[in-house]
C-alpha cells in the first residue's frame, strides 16, 4: 500500500489533474465525503488531504509515504527525512518582503508580520538587518496597516492582495512551486512502486 498526502484548497485543484494524468484518480463522491483516508482508482493507492503544513509532517514520520506540498511549507518545515524529487510547476507565486513603501525598511530592528517566521529570520539574517518577527497565522497583509509590523514576508501571486491593502512588493526572497516529496525509508522500502510514480508524474508535468 502506498500512502499519498496532498495539501488541501488551492493546491488541490491543480494537483488533482495531474495525478490523473499520471493515472491516478479519486472519485467526486470521495472527495466530496468527510472521509479522511481516500480510496483511489488503484487498490494499492491511498490518499489523504490535509493542511498543507501538515504534509511533510506526515510524509517525514511516514504516516505518507510520498506527499505534495509548497515549497514555501518545505523551506519553512526544514525537510527532514525526506526527499524532494520533483518541482511539479503547480502553484507557482513567490515569497516576497513587502510593505506601504521602501522607507518602511529603514529601521533598525524591522518588525516583520508573517506565518513564514523561519524564512523570514533567515532572509533578514543573511541580509544582516536586525528584525522582530511578529507570527500570524492569515491576513498578513492588515499587520503594516494597523501599525503592527513595519513589513510582511508573505506569498505574493497576482499582487492583487497586496495592492488592495494598499501594500508594495518590494525584496524577493524565493520563487515557489509545489514539489513532490518522498519519505526517505519508503524510498528504499518501496522503491520500485514509488520510481514507477515519479517517472509517471514527471512525464506527464
Ligand atoms: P495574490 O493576490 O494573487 O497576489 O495572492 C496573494 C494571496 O494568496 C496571499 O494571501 C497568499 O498567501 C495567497 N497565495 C498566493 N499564491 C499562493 C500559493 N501558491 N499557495 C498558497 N497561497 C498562495
Amino acid at each position: 500500500m502506498l500512502t499519498i498526502a496532498l495539501s488541501k484548497g488551492r493546491i488541490l485543484e491543480q494537483t488533482l489533474p495531474l495525478l490523473k494524468k499520471a493515472g491516478l484518480e479519486i472519485a467526486d463522491d470521495e472527495l466530496n465525503s468527510r472521509k479522511l483516508i481516500l480510496d483511489t482508482n488503484l487498490d494499492d493507492v491511498k490518499v489523504i488531504i490535509i493542511r498543507a503544513t501538515d504534509v511533510p509532517v506526515f510524509v517525514q514520520h511516514g504516516a505518507a509515504d510520498m506527499g505534495i506540498a509548497g515549497k514555501d511549507v518545505l523551506l519553512e518545515h526544514g525537510a527532514n527525512n525526506l526527499f524532494e524529487v520533483l518541482d511539479l510547476g503547480i502553484a507557482k507565486c513567490k515569497l516576497m518582503v513587502a510593505a506601504k513603501s521602501s522607507d518602511h525598511l529603514n529601521e533598525n530592528t524591522l518588525k516583520v508580520a508573517t506565518k513564514y517566521v523561519n524564512s523570514a529570520k533567515r532572509y533578514f539574517e543573511k541580509q544582516g538587518q536586525s528584525c522582530e518577527i511578529i507570527k500570524l497565522y492569515g491576513a498578513m497583509e492588515l499587520a503594516p496597516v494597523v501599525g503592527l509590523s513595519h513589513c510582511i514576508v508573505d506569498l505574493v501571486d497576482t499582487g492583487n492582495t497586496l495592492k488592495a491593502n494598499g501594500l508594495i512588493p518590494l525584496d524577493h526572497i524565493e520563487d515557489i512551486s509545489s514539489r513532490l516529496v518522498i519519505n526517505s525509508a519508503s524510498f528504499k522500502t518501496k522503491n520500485t512502486q514509488i520510481k514507477t510514480w515519479i517517472s509517471a508524474i514527471e512525464n506527464n508535468l
